[in-house]
């Protein structure tokens, strides 16, 4: 970093959520673009480890590790633990937040997983930092919360998750008015294949075999049986200002391409490019700049490149199904369906329940409190825990 002077033109980044899969992506963005973009805050969920190595290779002033224990541990070894000039903010949600709303901060990455990083992008909006989103979690249950405080202080919202950042990119200089329904294409996950009969017995193992991109566990699930695709419609219609009928999945094995957005006229625009994540981050990151290319190969269009699309067959993928109805439902039904989902592929993947308990118990827990109130961000929050705990009864 030292070969790249402080310039007022570079972009200051926030990245909570330095350590998994999105984290990663976005720190080789960052190698690809130190001229560009700095990073000026960092948290992690209890690595101090991790959260030392970035802080010494980016220079990074501001860092914040979440788990309470975690940071104490790191706090309790003084400050020659930590780089020259680095501080150490609170845990939990506080020092998230504090980094969020850093004055010199321009845009805030939040990819920590699950409902943490709802307060901390609400309070980088609030506070007018363009915010890169790439959990799902918080736009699902609180989207229009999160979608008031972009429009209140004028940040931008800026798309990580591939096909919403294909969509975001494919609507510029297009009116709203025109647009007839955005597709998003799914891989078909581990199990696309497969004869709908095999799946009754298929295993972690099995499901973690996701054919195009390298992910945590939980999304890798989520892929498997398409509840990652059924959050994205949901995620896309909050996103995109559209009707459940307007937005729709297919199954594209080669995860090539992101999205198809159709309009009035019946032409569709599509999106392209490698199956990795540093495309739509980097695209988040440099925004409205395109910048050039990362470390990563263009698509090679010198050898044969294959495009396939079929129809996602919500026999096979009940999860799609049931997404769409709590989509339909509205209210607090999206968060209901997210957090029962949540609840019953952890049991799945600690060996508790098998792969078809996941839509039995997101069907039955949206079937009992669909119905939740949900006038206000509390109402939703509390929709989602009661949520967690009916799915987790109906774990054998
Ligand atoms: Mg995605």
């Amino acid at each position: 970093m030292a070969d790249h002077p402080a310039s007022p033109r570079r972009k200051r980044v926030v990245l909570l959520g330095a350590t998994g899969s999105i984290g990663e992506n976005t720190l080789r963005v960052l190698r690809a673009h130190a001229d560009a973009l700095e990073l000026v805050g960092v948290a992690a969920n209890g690595s101090a480890e991790k959260l030392l190595a970035i802080a010494r290779e980016f220079r990074v002033p501001h860092l914040a590790l979440f788990n309470e224990r975690a940071s104490a541990a790191l706090r309790a070894a003084g400050p020659a633990a930590l780089p020259p000039g680095a501080r150490l903010h609170a845990p939990g949600v506080e020092g998230l937040e504090a980094l969020a709303t850093l004055p010199e901060a321009d845009v805030v990455l939040v990819a920590v997983v699950g409902t943490a990083g709802l307060r901390p992008a609400l309070a980088a909006l609030a506070a007018g930092k363009d915010l890169a989103l790439a959990s799902k979690e918080i736009l699902v249950l609180a989207g229009a919360h999160v979608l008031a405080a972009a429009k209140k202080s004028g940040a931008r919202l800026l798309p990580v998750d591939s096909e919403h950042n294909a969509v975001f990119q494919c609507l510029q200089g297009h009116r709203h008015d025109e647009l007839r329904r955005v597709i998003l294409t799914a891989s078909g996950g581990a199990f696309r294949d497969w004869p709908v009969e095999r799946l009754a017995e298929a295993t972690v193992a099995d499901a973690l075999k996701h054919p195009n991109w390298a992910m945590g566990p939980k999304i890798t699930v989520d892929s498997a049986t398409l509840a990652n695709k059924g959050l994205e419609l949901i995620e896309a219609a909050v996103l995109f200002d559209l009707r459940p009928a307007q937005c729709a999945a297919i199954i594209h094995p080669q995860s090539i391409v992101h999205c198809l957005v159709e309009f009035g006229d019946g032409a569709m625009l599509a999106q392209l490019c490698p199956p990795s994540m540093t495309f739509p981050i980097q695209h988040a990151l440099l925004h409205p700049a395109r910048g050039p290319r990362g470390t990563e190969p263009a698509l090679p269009l010198d050898r044969l490149l294959s495009l396939e699309f079929r129809p996602a067959d919500e026999g096979r993928f009940p999860m799609l199904r049931l997404a769409r109805e709590a989509m339909e439902r509205g209210g607090a039904a999206p968060a209901v369906y997210n957090a029962a989902n949540e609840v019953a592929v952890a049991a799945f993947l600690a060996g508790r329940l098998p792969f078809l308990g996941i839509p039995r118990v997101t069907e039955a827990t949206l079937a009992a409190l669909a119905a939740a109130p949900a006038a206000d961000l509390p109402a939703v929050l509390a929709a989602d825990s009661e949520a967690r705990n009916f799915a987790e009864k109906q774990i054998p």
